[in-house]
């Protein structure tokens, strides 16, 4: 892949073979054709999806969980699983991990290496197929029902596909209509219900990533440990993910840089002596960030995960905003089905928006801000992640879900004190 022109229109390109294997998890028939209204209607099935998918189910309801790929999917990204994601997901879930990370090695463009070392684990790391399947198989044992292979082309909340105000129209690819009483759309970064929602993106980066498979040797040395690179482009790092025999290589830049984003994974992976090896893998994937304004519905649909923009805008973690807002919007879906008329399902909708903005969005306001530090001194940051204990300990303690960036400007003066000032120089910059 040359530049990131190559992921306009679909936001997963791949290359290679691994990981790709297409098997369906029953595709049971759902309604539409009999006029049959599904109570919740899930499309996407990434972890929000699953989650939502979930949650709905549990509550007892009828849900159907729409997915366009056959599962298990690739799906472009580390793996990286921290204590947040780990609190949010089902009850009794196993985690498939991969390997038990215990270390981390920093550098600032491959030079200033430093590792340090947690004797508690840090986080944990899985492949996505196996993770996201493993998801949609516990929605589908609280009763979801699963339609893979599916893909929704839009939904409609007026017009002649909808027989009533308490109906929405999911329409599919091949032109059949599933109806539902709330909508969950779940749909990835280029989502198709994000859209009809009304979700504005703030930031929009590209990450590229690469899946190398490594002799015994190779594996070993990584066994337990990262890397985390800052990187030479503004806001851009890189990592290395160890799988077993497989490392998961990666980095991600603000989009617009494609080439320049390109050449800093093929100098990461050079840097690294992993050239030699072929990659099984290579793919690229967009993510967004939301303006923290824009909607979280319309009328009887939600938006949870990337759909909705819900990303950690420094590191770029997902998967706990997928988990997190997608239990919630199923939990809020639920009650949204139930609702007799528009104002009751807008009064639950709102609901929904108030619990996401007030955590994750209280995150993400954080994250930002710690962005745009280190879009402007990624070297003060590596700087004090490295030779600052209290530093490495409160990432230490980030990454374990033990506490929040959040919760840690709110508890060390410092700390707010430092992100007050950097917020007084960005609107004095602002205003000149
Ligand atoms: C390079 C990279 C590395 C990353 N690394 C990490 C990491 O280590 N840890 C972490 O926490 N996060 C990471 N992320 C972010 C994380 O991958 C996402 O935030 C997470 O996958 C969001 O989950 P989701 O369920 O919202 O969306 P997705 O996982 O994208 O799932 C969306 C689903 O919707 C389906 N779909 C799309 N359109 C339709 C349609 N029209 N009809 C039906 N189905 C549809 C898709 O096939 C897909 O299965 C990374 C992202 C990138 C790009």
């Amino acid at each position: 892949m040359s530049s990131d022109d190559d992921v306009h229109g679909a936001d997963d390109v791949h290359g290679g073979g691994a990981g790709q294997a297409a098997r369906g998890t029953g595709g049971q028939e759902g309604s539409g054709a009999t006029g049959e209204v599904w109570d919740v209607v899930v499309v996407g099935a990434g972890p929000a999806g699953a989650s939502a998918a979930h949650a709905a189910a549990t509550a007892g309801r009828r849900v159907l969980l729409l997915e366009k790929a056959e599962l298990p999917r690739y799906k472009t990204c580390g793996g990286g699983i921290i204590g947040p994601s780990r609190d949010a997901l089902p009850p009794g879930f196993v985690l498939p991990l991969k390997d038990r990370i215990h270390a981390v090695t920093f550098s600032h463009n491959g030079r200033l290496t430093r590792t340090r070392r947690s004797k508690q684990m840090l986080f944990g790391l899985i492949n996505r197929p196996e993770f996201d399947a493993g998801l949609v198989a516990v929605a589908e044992k609280a009763g979801a029902t699963v339609r893979t292979g599916t893909a929704v082309a839009r939904v409609e909340q007026h017009g002649a596909a909808v027989p009533d105000r308490r109906t929405v129209a999911v329409v599919l690819a091949d032109g059949e209509t599933v109806l539902a009483r709330a909508v969950v759309g779940a749909d990835g970064s280029a989502s198709r219900i994000g859209a009809h929602v009304g979700v504005e993106m703030d930031t929009v980066d590209l990450g590229l990533e690469a899946e190398i498979p490594v002799p015994q040797t190779v594996a070993e040395d990584w066994k337990g440990r990262v890397l985390i690179d800052w990187g030479p482009l503004p806001g851009s790092y890189g990592w290395v993910f160890p799988k077993g025999d497989t490392l998961t290589v990666g980095v991600i830049s603000a989009k617009g840089e494609g080439a320049a984003t390109k050449r800093y994974l093929d100098d990461f992976i050079a840097r690294l002596g992993l050239a030699g090896f072929e990659p099984a893998v290579s793919s690229g994937h967009l993510t967004r960030c939301r303006k923290p304004e824009s909607p979280l519905s319309r009328g009887r649909v939600l938006v949870a995960g990337d759909a909705a923009g819900l990303l950690e805008p420094w590191t770029r973690e997902g998967i706990s905003f997928a988990l997190r807002s997608g239990r919630l919007a199923g939990e809020w879906a639920v009650k949204i089905s139930e609702a007799q008329d528009a104002v009751d399902a807008r009064r639950q909708a709102l609901n929904y928006s108030f619990a996401v903005k007030a955590g994750l969005g209280v995150e993400m306001g954080v994250g930002k801000r710690m962005l745009t530090l280190f879009e402007a001194r990624p070297g003060l940051l590596h700087a004090a992640i490295t030779g600052f204990r209290p530093a490495w300990t409160s990432f230490a303690r980030i990454v374990r879900g033990s506490t929040t960036l959040a919760d840690l400007v709110r508890t060390y003066p410092l700390v707010r004190k430092g992100l007050h000032a950097l917020d007084e120089r960005q609107a004095r910059s602002a205003r000149d």
